[in-house]
């Protein structure tokens, strides 16, 4: 089930060239509305002659954010599509289990990985989790005793 051959080509540029003028035009046509606006505001000393610049004004910002709109959705795809198939190839190996009902990935521990934890800690964890790192006094910890310590498990490197 592996996919890589389409999913994972093209990682680097989201975006095609059609994507990349599509938006430039709608921000392009956009910033015209909002620099004609400010031109024609700038020259209009009458206040309530002032409020059709604005409207105009206003109406080219949203016009330019919809060109922004353009530009970052098929980004945003990308990366949706990207994550589905890193986590199926997790799956794949068995290193995660995606619960897509409730929207939770949780890594898996094989069943006879080692855990550690260190004096004045209330959990164990795996050898790689960051919370260890730099601790005085790791040691590595069973199953047993991590019983009879009552020590919990870290949800950080889910062990
Ligand atoms: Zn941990």
């Amino acid at each position: 089930m592996r996919n890589d051959g389409d999913v994972f080509a093209n990682t680097a540029i989201p975006w095609t060239p059609r994507d990349v003028s599509a938006a430039a035009l709608v921000v392009g046509i956009g910033m015209i509305v909002l620099g004609a606006s400010w031109y024609g505001i700038s020259g209009e000393p009458d206040y309530f002659n002032q409020y059709r610049w604005l409207t105009g004004g206003i109406a080219g910002t949203a016009i330019a954010y919809l060109g922004l709109l353009r530009w970052i959705l098929p980004a945003f795809r990308r990366v949706r599509r990207l994550e589905r198939a890193v986590l199926s190839e997790l799956r794949v190996l068995g290193l995660v289990e995606v619960d897509r009902t409730v929207r939770v990935v949780s890594l898996v521990l094989p069943a006879d990985a080692v855990r550690f934890t260190a004096p004045g800690m209330n959990l164990a964890h795996r050898a790689d989790c960051a919370l260890l790192t730099g601790k005085p006094g790791v040691l590595e910890i069973g199953d047993a005793e991590l019983s009879r310590r009552g020590l919990g498990r870290c949800r950080m490197c889910a062990s």
